[in-house]
């Protein structure tokens, strides 16, 4: 056996075994697990058996009847990491192979395949607890060797000293490379799962310091308000002070109401409505506000369009909108609704067009962003609970503008399709 008539099935079985670990972990990553679910261990069983199995089929070399190739690192490595039943279950689909290749060497295949199996049981409570488990599997590896070594020695006579050096050197690399990258791969799936924890714990953090601080600003006018009544004939103000005081509390609800449809995860109800109905119910609502601030809305669109989604979400985001519209007008201004109906793409527009104070290209990018305001008393949520309701309806939202002219907000849905039986 020479060096070079073995470099193309060597090649051929890193292949196997590396990129069936590879799409082990793809599939279910590995983890550190204490005691992994029936599923995980016959996938990882049945996985390893068939990586050994196609091993066997592209031996590295064959002497005489006997065949070395790598599958014994593949129980090694099955029962170190996974325990016994994933290392029994590669052993067993090893020795089924090796039946079928038969000869007279099957029972020396056998018994050295049962060596690795035990040996690797004997140390998997020590290799579990090893910081780096490569530089183990050295020690896991000289029991191995001596004991394989002495079987092949007794019942095969004949192997050159020299190739048993080649194969166990390429064992042994074999064996401590598989490890690494096991350990590896776990230890990068550890580092993603964490970054994900971290990430979600990062946005609880941050929206419970924002709805802290959003409520704290008008819960403290009012308690001021109410403070200033209660000293000596004050309370003769109240029908001067209610506005600002009512005013105050209708925003507290606003944050609250904003923050519960944003961390509602996706429980809408589905109901066919009428985009156009909801729109003159939604306008009625604002009036009051509006007028009160020289806004009129203009919507003059009688026919029905209809859309599949949460009616009562759908009215929070034109809300959220209409209030950004109505807030960028800082005079008398404009709210003009459209609907448009898209036969061709079965979807409906929606635009609301105000002649407000507008963006600039920069402010559109980061609209819908958690917490982007450019209002002392903004929150920044209005625009990402828009999102939020509008992609759970599988619709778009987008933004145009012209600073200091006009800003526009496009919506668009797809239309309600009944579904006909015929
Ligand atoms: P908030 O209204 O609390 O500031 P939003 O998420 O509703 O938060 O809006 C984010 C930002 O987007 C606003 O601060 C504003 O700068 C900008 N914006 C949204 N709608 C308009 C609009 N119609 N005209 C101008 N600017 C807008
Ligand atoms: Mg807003």
């Amino acid at each position: 056996m020479s060096l070079a008539t073995i470099i193309k099935p060597l090649l051929v079985n890193y292949t196997i075994i590396f990129s069936l670990a590879i799409n082990m972990n793809l599939i279910l990553p590995f983890k550190v697990r204490k005691s992994p679910a029936l599923n995980i261990r016959t996938f990882y069983g049945l996985s390893f058996g068939f990586t050994a199995l196609l091993c066997m089929l592209n031996p590295i070399e064959s002497l005489g009847e006997t065949n070395f190739d790598l599958r014994m690192v593949l129980i090694l490595v099955s029962t170190l990491y996974f325990g016994w039943s994933v290392g029994a279950i590669t052993t067993t689909a090893v020795t089924i192979g090796r039946y079928f290749i038969g000869g007279k060497f099957f029972l020396v295949g056998i018994v050295i395949n049962l060596t690795a199996f035990i040996i690797a049981l004997i140390f998997r409570k020590s290799f579990m607890k090893w910081e780096k488990k490569y530089q183990l599997s050295i020690f896991i590896f000289i029991p191995y060797f001596l004991i394989t070594t002495l079987i092949l020695k007794i019942s095969i006579d004949g192997l050159p000293i020299v190739f048993y050096l080649i194969y166990n050197s390429i064992f042994l690399f074999t064996f401590m490379a598989l490890v690494y990258l096991i350990e590896k791969l776990t230890e990068v799936n550890k580092q993603i799962d964490e970054a994900a924890y971290f990430e979600r714990l990062q946005t609880v953090g941050h929206m419970a310091a924002a709805f802290a601080h959003e409520l704290r600003n008008p819960l403290t006018t009012v308690r001021g308000f109410i403070q200033h009544l209660s000293e000596g004939s004050n309370h003769k103000k109240l029908p001067e002070f209610s506005p600002i005081i009512l005013e105050e509390l209708d925003r507290t609800n606003r944050i609250i109401t904003d923050y519960l449809s944003l961390a509602k995860p996706g429980k809408t109800k589905d109901e066919v409505f009428s985009i156009q109905q909801t729109i003159f119910e939604t306008i009625q609502l604002l009036h009051p506000v509006a007028n009160f601030q020289g806004v009129s809305i203009l919507f003059d669109n009688h026919s029905t369009d209809k859309v599949l989604g949460d009616k009562h979400y759908f009215k929070q985001c034109l809300i959220n909108i209409l209030n950004n519209a109505i807030e960028a007008i800082e005079e008398k201004g404009e709210i003009t609704i459209q609907t448009y109906r898209d036969e061709h793409k079965k979807t409906i527009n929606i635009s609301v067009i105000d002649n407000g104070i507008g963006m600039t290209a920069d402010q559109i990018e980061k609209i819908g962003l958690p917490y982007y305001t450019t209002k002392t008393k903004g929150t920044g949520i209005g625009s990402m609970v828009v999102n939020k309701i509008i992609r759970d309806m599988d619709g778009t939202v987008r933004y145009y503008s012209e600073k200091g002219q006009w800003t526009k907000v496009v919506i668009t849905l797809p239309l309600y399709q009944k579904i006909e039986n015929n």
